[in-house]
């Protein structure tokens, strides 16, 4: 068996020992004599875990007592109508960055429910950048400013949490939570889908701000109601069981490694490495602004567009997989997630060295 290097940018790469792990205890769960998907999730043992769970995901990220942190279902993309559902209360506007496709996802769907107030848009760009904070324009009237921490698609990242004002900050952190400490105080509202950083799909994470909560429109599914969830402890309905499983393997995993701060030095160093090599090399190209590339998502292309299939196909032979860029920006992307280990992409560097060698 080979396993290969997957830079899919979602769902992506597990560490080994995860899925050793998932694979040891398939047949029999803590002893209970069946697997970890034929229990209840109400059962003692399985909210022993959601407890363990919890704890860890408030360790790795300093998180405060007074936020909740909610293991929910329906994707990243859920998330775009919930937040309007619950967060605007007797507002009529919200604030949003438009740096990406999917902020600009996330506009559509908040436009179903209040005006959008676009505070800065890089669309001109083709979203290759993170527009400068003097052309910020931010309604100190409407319920919140959301942002998209790292455009997955673009492979653009705001560098910093952006200073704005007393209004709630809601953040997109689908492919870069857990990648990196943050100050979690600075924030109203995060959520990310779990097949990216956090484990499998099927697992939404929010950490919401106690005071957020109760504000719900009076037209929001009770599934969509963020109160419910937390009164229920994230168990209102039946939760996704192996997904929760995955993510507490994903967390314990992660201690091991050093925590966030351990963990976000060898980020740095990866995503550091191939920039530095593509910046070294004509044969390939970045349209990213420098100051604002993604760690998580390197979108890049080669020179001459005609060898990307070439590229993609050669790269898989040698076990590099998923490196072809998103269908709306084309060329190439290489996600490097905490899993992606450091070998992957000295791996993946020298088969572009090699590539670019045969065909420069
Ligand atoms: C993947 C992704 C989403 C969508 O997630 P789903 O779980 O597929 O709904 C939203 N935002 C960002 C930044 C993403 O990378």
């Amino acid at each position: 068996m080979r396993r290969n290097y997957n830079f899919s940018a979602g769902p992506s790469m597990l560490p080994e020992e995860v899925l050793l792990q998932a694979k040891e205890e398939l047949m029999d769960w803590r002893g209970l004599g069946v697997s970890i998907m034929e229990i209840s999730h109400r059962s003692p043992e399985f909210m022993e875990l959601t407890k363990e769970c919890e704890q860890d995901f408030r360790d790795l990220l300093n998180i405060s007592t007074n936020y909740k942190i909610l293991f929910l279902q329906g994707g990243g993309r859920s998330q775009f109508s919930m937040v309007p559902l619950n967060l605007l209360g007797n507002k009529k506007s919200a604030n949003y960055f438009d740096t990406g496709i999917w902020s600009n996802l996330a506009i559509k769907e908040a436009q179903r429910y209040c005006d959008v107030n676009c505070v800065a848009s890089s669309r001109d760009t083709n979203y290759c950048t993170i527009p400068p904070k003097d052309s910020w324009q931010i309604n100190d009237d409407a319920a919140y400013v959301y942002y998209v921490d790292n455009e997955t698609v673009n492979g653009v990242q705001f560098p910093d949490i952006p200073e704005v004002n007393e209004l709630p900050l809601v953040s997109d952190m689908s492919s870069s939570i857990l990648s990196k400490p943050i100050d979690e105080n600075r924030f109203g509202l995060i959520f990310a889908g779990a097949q990216k950083n956090i484990g499998i799909s099927g697992l939404t994470v929010v950490i919401i701000r106690e005071d957020l909560l109760g504000h719900a429109l009076t037209i929001t599914p009770t599934m969509f109601n963020y109160q419910v969830h937390a009164q229920e402890n994230s168990l209102y309905n039946t939760s996704p069981t192996f997904a929760w499983y995955i993510t507490s393997l994903m967390l314990k995993w992660l201690k091991k490694q050093g925590g966030l701060s351990a963990i976000a030095k060898i980020n740095a160093r990866k995503s550091q490495k191939i920039y530095s090599f593509i910046d070294s090399c004509d044969f390939y190209q970045i349209d990213v602004d420098p100051r604002y590339r993604s760690q998580m998502n390197v979108v890049f292309r080669l020179n001459d567009d005609s060898l990307t299939t070439n590229f993609i196909s050669e790269a898989k032979q040698t076990g590099l997989i998923n490196l072809k860029g998103h269908k709306l920006v084309g060329g190439l992307r290489a996600s490097l997630y905490n899993a992606m280990p450091e070998q992957g992409v000295d791996t993946l560097i020298q088969f572009m060295t090699d590539f670019a060698k045969r065909y420069g």
